[in-house]
């Protein structure tokens, strides 16, 4: 977290603060994730309250948005910077893409590609994670049983 960050985090009420250290403690949350997490330490905050958090430090950009989960839902990003992501199409879970030599050519390639079109924003790569791969391939083993 930069200064700045630390310093406009550190001047909001004790349930801001709580909502914003649960986000970065997960990474990448929907309101309901963060929800569930907060709760164990206050059972009484509310749904509304969260939304209204994640809402504000999204609009002061000390936070980010991910892709939306499988159900449609907004996903805030702990880390409030431009990044790509790998999305898990069966678990819905996002995880940050290497910000690497092997990514920044990619995206170098796709705007050679469509060099009329005005390329913006980040890309979502989606596919299988490594979990939902593995149950996959032990779910097979047990049906040649
Ligand atoms: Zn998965
Ligand atoms: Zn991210």
């Amino acid at each position: 977290m930069t200064n700045v960050a630390r310093d406009l985090v550190s001047r909001q009420t004790k349930s801001t603060t709580t909502v914003y250290n649960a986000l970065v403690e997960i990474g990448h949350a929907t309101n309901a994730q963060i929800q569930a997490r907060v709760q164990v330490d206050y059972p009484d905050i509310s749904a509304t309250t969260i939304h209204r958090i994640t809402a504000r430090l999204k609009d002061r950009g000390l936070i980010g948005c991910a892709p939306k989960s499988l159900n449609g839902s907004e996903r805030y990003d702990a880390n409030p910077s431009a990044h790509h992501h790998f999305m898990c199409t069966v678990c819905g879970d996002v995880c940050d893409l290497p910000n690497g030599e092997s990514t920044h050519q990619a995206v170098e390639n796709l705007r050679q590609l469509s060099a009329d079109c005005a390329l913006a924003g980040t890309l979502t790569l989606k596919g299988v994670c490594r979990d939902c791969n593995y149950k996959e391939e032990s779910n097979h083993e047990n049906n040649n049983l």
